[in-house]
């Protein structure tokens, strides 16, 4: 199910028709839209090294994604540490964080009905050895560090991540 956001109901209208009743109910009370559920993203420096980049996000957009925003670039680990803070403490959090902060990697917010499950369907399981035939860590991972790419698993890291890496004013 689609989330619904609803709209100020003097959105359609001129201004002099708006009613003055910011702050309250009845300024939403006349318009809903329907907005598909944007996720996170990230092609992962093994498969930019690669050269996987191009592949994967043909594979996204065939699979009917909207790059929403999207940027190249490196980051160090102390921003690594700070995305995957959720695995802090863990014995691989050290490796991960160093292989995250390795090399160039994409960034990109996508958007489409039913995102987040679809993209960590597309993506495959974190164990490459264990993904499905025709995923993307099936087929770009190289192992269960070089994974190839990061999907968001649920609503609120999605939101998390997102916010951890774009400015407001950079999704449009
Ligand atoms: P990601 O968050 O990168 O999309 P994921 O959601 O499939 O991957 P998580 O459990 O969030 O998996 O783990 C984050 C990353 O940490 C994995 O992509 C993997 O590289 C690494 N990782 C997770 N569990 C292990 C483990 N048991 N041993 C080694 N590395 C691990
Ligand atoms: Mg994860």
């Amino acid at each position: 199910m689609p989330k619904l956001y609803q709209i100020p109901a003097f959105a359609d209208r001129p201004l002099e028709a708006t009613p003055n009743t910011i702050g309250t109910q009845g300024e939403f009370s006349q318009g809903a839209i329907e907005v598909a559920q944007r996720t996170f993203s990230i092609v992962k420096p093994d498969a930019v090294r690669k050269g996987f980049a191009g592949a994967i996000l043909a594979e996204i957009d065939r699979a009917g994604f909207q790059i929403v925003a999207i940027k190249k670039q490196s980051i160090s680990k102390q921003q690594a540490k700070g995305f995957y803070a959720v695995h802090a403490g863990k014995p691989f959090f050290d490796g991960l964080t160093a292989f995250m902060s390795s090399g160039p990697l994409v960034l990109m917010v996508l958007e489409k009905e039913n995102a987040i499950a679809d993209l960590r369907k597309l993506m495959g399981a974190t164990n490459p050895a264990s993904a499905e035939e025709g995923t993307l860590r099936k087929r770009f991972a190289g192992s269960m560090t070089e994974n190839a790419i990061h999907g968001s698993d649920g609503e609120d890291t999605a939101a998390f991540e997102i916010g951890y890496w774009f400015a407001g004013y950079e999704l449009i």
